[in-house]
């Protein structure tokens, strides 16, 4: 069983997205799947046509101590595929947990006491996170083995990645030895253009072999969806969008048989990558020119021959990729500085994550 929280602070990026339709590719495998909302705006929660107005029973409830795990566990509509939903009251649920002492853990202790309790065990638990570093999400990050980041296929693709690594870093060493991020999924992706070309190519300069192969292209079927209450294989499977996160599913399966067969000793290694992201250059002026053959191609076939190398695909990107200054020559737009370190355990400081007002400082 794999535990994997979908996280990134940046809004709109295809989180609920692909956690709802990674969910059903991979339930439509065969594999059992519990997808968790942890995000008060309870998206994926809406996106599976579940009442998350009323009072039926949320994560909210499980947070707040109030219900257990399996009794908020429901159905979805297809098959293998279930969710424990989000409720417009996790609005509250960050200051109401403010004084309570083990916070950021929660949703692990709950979740271990579910698992211990399961007869068969879920294949796959998939937490869609808030576009935050709140309390929610570093209860994401404590209760999950691994950590999956959606990243929009953009010129600001990777701002505030490094203030993420740093959190993922801390909650590994103070909550969650076990924790790695072992997949970056590009979303919304325009093969055609060549920014997009130039921002594959700094991502996966940046994360090195956990960028995933497989690519979610722009699709507007994909954002249909949703408000038919239907993931994407009920609502149009012959859309690139079904196809897109078909050929995710196999990808993480290929990840964890590859893992199944050759496994390596000691634990994922993850992620104290650089603080500082490497710039993504300006495309120049016309980003719709075809995208020409190039390099990438080759790196993915590396990567996936280098899979098993970082146990489990974990980042290892400790030093920076390209030194500023050479960047700065080549002439690039830079991306808006990272912002000096903060501790997500530290009430109260102006750098708290927990702290609502701190937000726009992180990314
Ligand atoms: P938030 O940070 O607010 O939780 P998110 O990261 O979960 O957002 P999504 O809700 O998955 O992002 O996607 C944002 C919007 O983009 C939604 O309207 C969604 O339907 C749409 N969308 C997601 N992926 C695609 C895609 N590949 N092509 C077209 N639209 C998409
Ligand atoms: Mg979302």
């Amino acid at each position: 069983m794999k535990t994997i929280a979908l996280i990134n602070q940046k809004g709109g990026v295809g989180k609920t997205t692909t956690a709802v339709n990674l969910g059903a590719a991979l339930a439509c495998r065969g594999k059992s799947v519990l997808l968790v909302d942890i995000d008060p705006q309870a998206n994926l929660s809406l996106h599976l046509d579940m009442d998350v107005f009323g009072s039926d029973a949320s994560i909210y409830d499980i947070l707040v101590g109030k219900r257990e795990f399996f009794e908020v566990v429901r159905d979805t509509a297809v098959p293998n595929l279930k969710v424990v939903p989000s409720n417009i009251d996790l609005c509250g649920a960050e200051l109401e947990l403010v004084n309570t002492v083990g916070r950021e853990v929660i949703l692990q202790d709950a979740l271990r006491s579910f698992i211990d309790s399961l007869e068969t065990p879920f294949d796959y638990i998939l937490i869609d996170c808030p576009p935050s570093l709140g309390l929610l999400s570093l209860n994401a990050l404590a209760a999950a083995q691994e950590v999956f980041i959606p990243i929009q296929a953009e010129f600001f693709a990777l701002q505030g990645m490094g203030k993420l690594m740093e959190v993922v870093g801390l909650i590994r060493s103070r909550l969650n030895p076990a924790l790695a991020v072992t997949g970056i999924i590009v979303c919304m992706y325009r093969a055609q253009t060549n920014l997009a070309k130039e921002v594959m190519r700094e991502v996966r300069s940046f994360f090195g072999n956990v960028v995933f192969e497989a690519k979610i292209r722009q699709n507007i079927k994909l954002a249909e969806a949703p408000s038919h209450g239907k993931v994407i294989f009920e609502y149009d499977p012959a859309s690139h969008g079904a196809e897109d996160y078909n050929n995710l599913a196999e990808e993480v399966l290929a990840v964890e048989d590859h893992r199944r067969s050759a496994p390596l000793p000691g634990q994922p290694q993850p992620v104290m990558a650089n603080p500082e992201p490497p710039r993504v250059p300006s495309s120049g002026d016309d980003d719709t020119r075809p995208e020409s053959p190039s390099a990438p191609e080759e790196t993915r076939a590396d990567d996936r021959a280098n899979l098993a190398g970082a146990a489990g695909r974990a980042v290892e990107n400790d030093q920076p990729q390209v030194p500023e200054t050479e960047e700065r020559a080549a002439g690039p737009r830079a991306l808006p500085e990272v912002q000096a370190s903060s501790d997500p355990f530290h009430d109260g400081s102006e750098t708290d994550p927990d702290n609502e007002s701190t937000q726009g400082a992180v990314t």
